[in-house]
């Protein structure tokens, strides 16, 4: 099955790194234009524009609630459309019972802020485009965590996630018939820079300790299933989560 997304214009926040990075990748070999969104990773940003076809660079802080309000716009501004928005730029903050409660809040905060609110301002105004041209995609990227809990000190990571999923869901049923489509992706440990802060603190073998498989789950494990949520294939499983977590959470 080859699947063609030419005429298609993609979005990836956070798509300097990561399983972003990877899903950049995958995206490169379908014909779309992408956007990719980063932060701070400019320089690796410039690698993967450089290497992969129409690939355009956005710069935003969506840790800033003007500049989360205004991506999606200028990504429809310069490249003339957005079919498909993949949400998947994320932080982890630790906020622990024993923080100072300015330091735990402000923990709180940021994490709502860029895993959820971001996420949420980037969706309306995508849903707002979408509505008035022809429908498209969202694609968000939860995290296991949303479905499973974290540990104590990630209680606002795994709120930011099932947030994140509640808001898929409700998207999925009140925009479908204006032809939007809604889904999540939830993976568990993944090798990235993110998972790597937990791996030193807590060491790899607790986080092999949960797998059915063999393998940590690398960012390229991810990727595919979003090429084939954008393609339009899975479009009747608009709402759903899917796992990606090696079989360490099976529900
Ligand atoms: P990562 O390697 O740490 O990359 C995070 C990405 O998010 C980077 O591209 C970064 O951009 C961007 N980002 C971070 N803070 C930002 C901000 N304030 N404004 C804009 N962009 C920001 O993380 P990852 O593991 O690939 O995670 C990608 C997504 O998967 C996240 O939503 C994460 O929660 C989710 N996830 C990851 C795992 C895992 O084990 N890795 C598991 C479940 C879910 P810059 O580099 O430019 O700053």
């Amino acid at each position: 099955m080859k699947i063609d997304l030419s005429g298609q214009v993609v979005l990836v926040t956070g798509g300097s790194r990561g399983i972003g990075a990877a899903i950049v990748k995958a995206l490169g070999g379908t014909g779309a234009t992408i956007a990719l969104h980063y932060r701070q990773a400019q320089k690796e940003a410039e690698i993967l524009a450089k290497n992969i076809p129409n690939v355009h660079l956005f710069q935003a802080d969506l840790a800033d609630p003007v500049a989360s309000r205004e991506l999606v716009p200028r990504v429809i501004d310069q490249l003339g459309g957005l079919q498909t928005l993949v949400n998947n730029a994320g932080v982890v903050v630790e906020a622990g019972l024993n923080h100072d409660p300015r330091q735990w809040q402000a923990a709180w905060e940021k994490t709502l802020q860029v895993n959820l609110i971001a996420a949420a301002s980037c969706s309306r105004k995508a849903i707002e485009h979408m509505r008035l041209n022809g429908g498209g995609r969202l694609i968000h990227i939860a995290s296991r965590a949303a479905f499973r809990g974290d540990t104590p000190e990630y209680i606002a990571y795994a709120a930011s996630k099932a947030g994140m999923v509640a808001m898929s869901r409700s998207m999925a049923r009140y925009y479908g018939k204006d032809e939007i489509k809604s889904f999540v992706i939830a993976p568990g440990f993944t090798r990235t820079a993110m998972a790597q802060e937990f791996i030193d603190q807590y060491g790899e073998e607790i986080v092999r300790h949960d797998l059915a498989l063999n393998d940590l789950t690398e960012p390229e494990d991810i990727a595919p299933t979003v090429v084939f949520m954008a393609s339009g294939l899975m479009d009747h499983a608009t709402g759903c989560a899917v796992d990606i977590n090696a079989g360490s959470y099976v529900r």
